[in-house]
């Protein structure tokens, strides 16, 4: 395990400067999802007073040449600020911004999956669509060893791990813990945390969020998660299948249902073969968000899904939203890898 050495630099110092009164001047963090559909950037810009709503931030650019998402002819790339969250970092007035991405003809970017996502949520909107998303995820030392594994070698097997407790079981909570906070404050819609099977693996659960809001939310979380995890020293994973052999691939669950599903009742086709009563379904989705296995595993290893740009993006959580109905809603989690007839992946 290896950790960065900025993770060295004394925090206690930096505090001294965070608590410094910073005027009427907010600071806006935009973020957005790079070329590769899965990394994340960011740059800050000063604004006069603090945004109240998503329409009162400017639209900026950046290089996309240095983003993997243009050549050097014709770089700039717009930012369209889509959803605006609390920063846990630099605290109120200061923001963090989602935004969609923009080619220098405003046509959207390749990895601006978010446009057509939203296009189709607004068609089905009637069917109020909701989403749960269980991200699972590796804490790693920036050598690439999973936290907390031995040097040379491999912990003990699995087994006592998922949700475990006590040092020799739970590697890495004061991460967890952070990002768990970190989004809170934020405004994420997390709805829980557990230790996963393999050591040094984790998940979080968002949601529920109705039709976009889900993806914003997932990123939100991740961002916030990468953004814990530089402040530790270490790199969060989404890698499907970090470690080869008998180990816990991680995945990205998606629960789902529409109004109909939620309600008492008989269920009118295609929903009927799900049969009465089910409350949401659940599928495990692959790195790209395929519905379908990409890696063979050992009979004894959950499937490994995983992360990727789904259709999850966002704008506005339900109102009707709470935790405890979630819970409910969980209890009646069918899991299925059958495909979902109204899953709604873009292209
Ligand atoms: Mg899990």
């Amino acid at each position: 395990m290896a950790t960065s050495s900025s993770a060295e630099l004394s925090k206690a110092v930096k505090q001294q400067y965070m608590d410094l009164p910073q005027g009427d001047k907010v600071q806006i963090m935009y973020v957005w999802i790079d070329g590769t559909g899965e990394g994340l950037r960011c740059k800050t810009r000063t604004l006069d007073s603090e945004p109240k709503c998503i329409e009162e931030l400017p639209e900026w650019n950046f290089d996309g040449s240095s983003t993997y998402q243009s050549e050097g002819s014709n770089s700039d790339m717009y930012l369209i600020p889509s959803a605006m969250f609390r920063d846990p970092f630099r605290k109120d007035p200061n923001k963090l911004v989602l935004c969609e991405v923009l080619k220098y003809n405003r046509k959207p970017a390749e990895t601006n999956l978010r446009l057509t996502c939203n296009k189709v949520m607004d068609m089905v909107e009637n069917q109020v669509p909701w989403f749960g998303m269980e991200q699972e995820y590796t804490i790693l030392g920036t050598d690439g060893h999973p936290f907390g594994w031995p040097n040379n070698g491999f912990p003990g097997p699995q087994g006592p791990y998922y949700c475990g407790v006590g040092s020799d079981k739970a590697y890495g909570r004061d991460i967890v813990e952070a990002h768990y906070r970190a989004c809170l404050y934020a405004g994420v819609m997390i709805c829980g945390t557990n230790a996963e099977v393999m050591p040094a693996q984790w998940e979080f659960q968002v949601g529920p969020c109705e039709g976009i809001s889900m993806g914003d939310h997932l990123w939100a979380a991740r961002f916030i998660l990468h953004r814990v995890c530089e402040d530790f020293g270490v790199v969060a994973s989404f890698d499907p299948k970090p470690i080869p052999g008998n180990w816990n691939g991680a995945g990205c669950h998606t629960n789902f249902s529409t109004k109909e599903m939620r309600e008492e009742g008989p269920l009118r086709s295609p929903l009927k073969g799900w049969g009465r009563g089910i409350a949401t379904t659940s599928v495990p989705m692959t790195l790209k968000g395929d519905l379908t296995m990409p890696v063979a595993l050992p009979a004894t290893m959950k499937p490994p899904t995983s992360t990727s740009s789904l259709p999850v993006w966002p704008t506005a959580v339900p109102a009707s939203a709470s935790l405890a109905l979630w819970a409910r809603r969980r209890k009646a989690t069918l899991r299925t890898a059958a495909h979902l007839p109204t899953v709604t992946r873009t292209p």
